[in-house]
């Protein structure tokens, strides 16, 4: 038995990084810090609902010590635009707050 087989163990879904009973398929892509807080993680994934015919999705989920982690299913067409939305938000806080700091607040 190889690496592969044993850590798929139990379910047919090749890409799938879930073992034992699960309701969605899901590969881990990705976990990245950056809550306020210090604490606490945005984790990105492959998912896929198991239902007929249902589609791989992106998972988005928010890991936090103080509540129980949640998580959202994004169509994978919609993603791009979520991700410029982000990107642009985020150059937009960036400016902001450098503006903040130029003014002595
Ligand atoms: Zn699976």
């Amino acid at each position: 038995m190889t690496g592969v087989e044993s850590r798929n163990a139990g379910c047919p879904v090749k890409w799938c990084d879930e073992t034992g009973t699960h309701a969605v398929h899901r590969k881990y892509l990705a976990s990245v810090p950056g809550a306020i807080r210090g604490a606490g993680l945005v984790g990105v994934n492959l998912a896929q609902r198991k239902q007929p015919r249902a589609s791989v999705c992106v998972e988005l989920t928010v890991t936090t010590p103080w509540a129980s982690t949640a998580g959202h299913l994004f169509a994978a067409a919609s993603v791009p635009e979520i991700a410029a939305a982000l990107t642009e938000a985020a150059e937009r806080a960036t400016e902001l707050d450098a503006a903040r700091h130029r003014n002595g607040e």
